[in-house]
């Protein structure tokens, strides 16, 4: 899909989506296909890559620090299915990133949402809200600006070097801190 094509805004979905059921079986799931040792998934730029989850800067939307955090050890589709030790991981990760996040942009406030609506694969959406310039101030971040539209090559490049600068990650290895 182009970037003129994400800037128009869909149709509200009637249905769930295409394959949605095998999907949540992980067949097929459009997240397991990823490399996850690759410092670059088109989606996104690998910020962190941990023992349970991979950190990515997310190139589509139009909130600055747009972070997306993927469970990495195994296709799961609620957190319920997911063993303590698998849970108490990724959630330690996610916050590790959303760390890494208040420290290069010093947002007001940081959101956390795990859906799986359109994608149900594991994945936190970690959103930087902002004292201004903020689409929703007192509210959830439409979806909107987060799947519409694109973020500046350049400066999604730069803060992604600053945040594995902070999370000790040197592209696809991890120095543990
Ligand atoms: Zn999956």
């Amino acid at each position: 899909m182009s970037a003129a094509d994400r800037r128009i805004a869909p149709a509200p979905r009637t249905e769930w989506p295409e394959h949605f059921e095998d999907h949540l079986a992980g067949i097929g799931c459009p997240i397991c296909t990823n490399d996850f040792t690759a410092e670059d998934i088109a989606w996104g730029l690998l910020i962190n890559k941990g023992t349970f989850a991979n950190a990515y800067l997310w190139r589509s939307g139009q909130v600055r620090g747009y972070v997306v955090v993927i469970f990495t050890a195994r296709h799961v589709a609620e957190p319920t299915a997911m063993t303590s030790a698998e849970a108490a991981g990724f959630w330690n990760e996610a916050l590790a990133a959303g760390r890494a996040v208040e420290q290069y942009y010093r947002p007001l406030k940081l959101n956390y949402q795990l859906l799986g609506s359109v994608v149900p694969h594991a994945h936190f959406h970690i959103t930087p809200r902002r004292s201004d310039q903020d689409p929703a101030p007192g509210g959830p971040l439409p979806f909107d600006v987060l799947d519409h539209g694109r973020q500046d090559e350049e400066q999604l490049q730069s803060d992604a070097r600053g945040l594995r600068e902070l999370l000790g990650c040197t592209g696809s290895s991890v120095v543990p801190r």
